[in-house]
């Protein structure tokens, strides 16, 4: 660890599962996103005689993962398609000659006759799984070639395999030991915790202009933007360029070339912003996502939890950010009413799509009722979401929310929530004179509060279960079995304030605010390293952070380290490091001295 990664300490479950790896045992490791699982069959299969085998479902992964182990000086390939066969033949010869610590390959792959018998020949050490949960048919990334690897217990009977994910319910973690047919595995289990990652969620007043006051603190960062279709990404992606980001689209409609050569970009520069539909993520090991941002809802907080989780894997400062209004809560109720799958399966959805809106409302820590629904603990409130930052304000509810429900129900529960809202206003529109709302005693009740508050009350309402949109009626707002009660004043009801826009805003965050509160010359030192890292990166076609992390340039910064021995004990540099990048940045350090 300290040679070769130039790592000081091990983090969580790690010196545990490798230890549980080396004594061979099979292991199943459950870590967060950025916790660290590659160390964990990594060192095994250092420290161990042979090769190790690494199981990954995508090739993107495999090269961004060798290409990072090469860069620390250690014999590691691939074997894929991307491969020519020469390129094949060449990995295999090393392989033979006893060169590699580590092989990756995808499971269709690894359970290919020729590659068992080749594999049969030599000395395994030990097989790794990594993106285990891809196993489980319930998830979303189930591959079912995995489900054949349960044979590898067969081949390999004296093999330890270790088996990795960062996604996994009790449910995923018995399927995955079940099909795998680990035996009698170690289970490594670590919270899901990410608190690195700051939570914060607005009510939607004018999306762009929220979203750009929030990227405000992220310019020269890289950040991942997710909308729902595919036209928002462009018309996003184009807005944000016009404000002077680079941000570039990326959905499953652009061509297989665009959407490789945006990706690329993606992870060899360092401040690119992708707008993405959820088509973009799995796979990306990019460490420094400083942000993501959704500007519509995800599907459940499993979606949320992995799509905000690609942000700050470094373990660096990140942000989680998103904003939702009445409009996404009735859409998306709606898109699923009016899906084609089986009544069970919309029961299923629509429980998990409560619990986001649900947990979109709370009042208290974000990030304690977040890991609740996963079933971690926190010992005590976050101090870093929203919530902890700027604890919401609530107000009774009961007056304004039997105006809205009387006006639904004067209305003949027929009209969509702008038209509601119109009536409550006592706007005189076509619609209203048409239907004669303008007549009726809820006309113009609601003239106290200002549209958006309307909007957040009829949105909290929904969340809580006393109204509905009807997908029958095009969205009409219908009352529910509880409205009644509600109606007649006979439950309380407190409802949060959506905080002003400006409100929510604006501690920096730790890695900003590192970086904007240094030193003139200090900030010159900084970009300079970041030059040479990209010279550096530039000539080895790798991304940046292959070179070294932004944590390690951070390091270097502060410390200032002017000889080998001083850079050695940055974390983050090992020996192959120090050998062909410390000179460069020594030389830098120097000239800074
Ligand atoms: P995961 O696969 O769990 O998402 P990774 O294995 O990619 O996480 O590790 C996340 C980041 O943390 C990597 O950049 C890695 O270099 C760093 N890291 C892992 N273990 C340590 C450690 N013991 N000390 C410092 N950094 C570490
Ligand atoms: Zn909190």
């Amino acid at each position: 660890m300290r040679e070769v990664f130039g790592f000081t300490r091990f983090q969580g479950e790690q010196e545990a599962a490798i230890r549980a790896a080396m004594a061979g045992k099979d292991c199943l490791v459950l870590m967060p996103t950025g916790g660290g699982k590659s160390l964990c069959y990594q060192i095994p299969a250092l420290a161990g005689e042979g090769t190790a085998v690494v199981v990954s479902p995508l090739i993107a992964l495999m090269q961004d993962q060798v290409a990072a182990l090469q860069a620390l000086g250690i014999g590691a390939e691939y074997l894929n398609s991307t491969l020519d066969h020469t390129e094949q033949r060449s990995v295999i010869a090393r392989l033979s000659a006893g060169e590699l610590k580590l092989l990756y390959l995808a499971p269709e792959r690894l359970l290919q006759h020729e590659t068992l018998e080749l594999l049969r020949r030599h000395r395994v050490s030990l097989i790794a799984i990594d993106e285990a949960h891809c196993v489980s048919q319930w998830g979303h990334d189930f591959r079912s070639d995995y489900l054949a690897l349960n044979q590898l217990g067969k081949f390999f009977p004296n093999v330890p395999r270790m088996a990795l994910t960062a996604t996994a319910t009790a449910l995923t973690r018995t399927e995955i030991v079940e099909r795998l047919e680990l035996r009698n595995p170690r289970i490594f289990l670590s919270g899901f915790d990410r608190p690195n990652i700051r939570y914060l969620v607005q009510a939607k007043t004018d999306a762009r202009r929220q979203l750009i006051s929030f990227m405000a603190n992220h310019r020269n960062e890289a950040g991942i933007v997710y909308c729902l279709s595919r036209k928002k990404t462009e018309s996003t992606a184009d807005w944000l360029q016009a404000q002077g980001f680079t941000a570039l689209p990326y959905h499953a409609g652009l061509s297989a070339d665009t959407r490789a050569a945006h990706q690329r970009r993606f992870l060899m520069e360092d401040a690119i912003v992708i707008v993405a539909t959820i088509a973009f993520g799995m796979g990306i090991d990019k460490p420094d996502v400083r942000f993501v941002a959704h500007l519509d809802l995800p599907k459940s907080i499993e979606s949320y939890y992995q799509e905000t989780g690609r942000a700050g894997r470094d373990g660096l400062a990140a942000d989680a950010w998103m904003v939702y209004g009445l409009q996404d809560v009735v859409r998306l109720r709606q898109m699923l009413e009016e899906s084609a799958a089986a009544e069970a399966h919309k029961r299923n959805e629509r429980h998990k799509l409560d619990a986001l809106l649900g947990w979109c409302e709370v009042t208290t820590c974000r990030r304690r009722s977040l890991l609740e629904y996963f079933g971690d603990e926190l010992i005590a409130d976050c101090g870093n979401c929203d919530i902890c930052m700027t604890p919401p304000v609530t107000w009774d509810g009961r007056e304004a929310a039997q105006k809205l429900l009387s006006a639904i129900y004067r209305t003949g529960q027929r009209f969509g929530a702008a038209h509601v809202i119109d009536v409550l206003l006592g706007k005189s529109t076509d619609k209203s004179r048409q239907h004669r709302h303008d007549a009726l005693s809820v006309f113009g009740i609601g003239k106290d509060l200002q549209p958006n508050t309307w909007r957040s009350v009829m949105r909290q309402l929904i969340v809580q279960g006393y109204l509905r949109a009807d997908p029958e009626r095009f969205g009409a707002m219908v009352l529910t079995g509880t409205s009644r009660a509600l109606l007649r004043g006979e439950v309380d009801i407190r409802l949060r304030q959506d905080p002003a826009v400006a409100a929510v805003r604006k501690k920096p965050t730790a890695a900003t605010g590192a970086i904007n509160s240094l030193a003139e010359a200090d900030r010159d030192l900084w970009e300079a390293l970041r030059a040479c890292r990209q010279t550096l990166a530039a000539e080895l076609k790798v991304p940046p952070y292959v070179i070294f992390h932004d944590a390690t340039l951070m390091q270097m910064l502060l410390e200032r380290p002017c000889d080998e021995a001083a850079l050695l004990s940055v974390s983050g540099v090992g020996q192959a490091k120090l050998a062909r990048y410390g000179e460069a940045f020594l030389a830098i350090m120097r000239q800074y001295a």
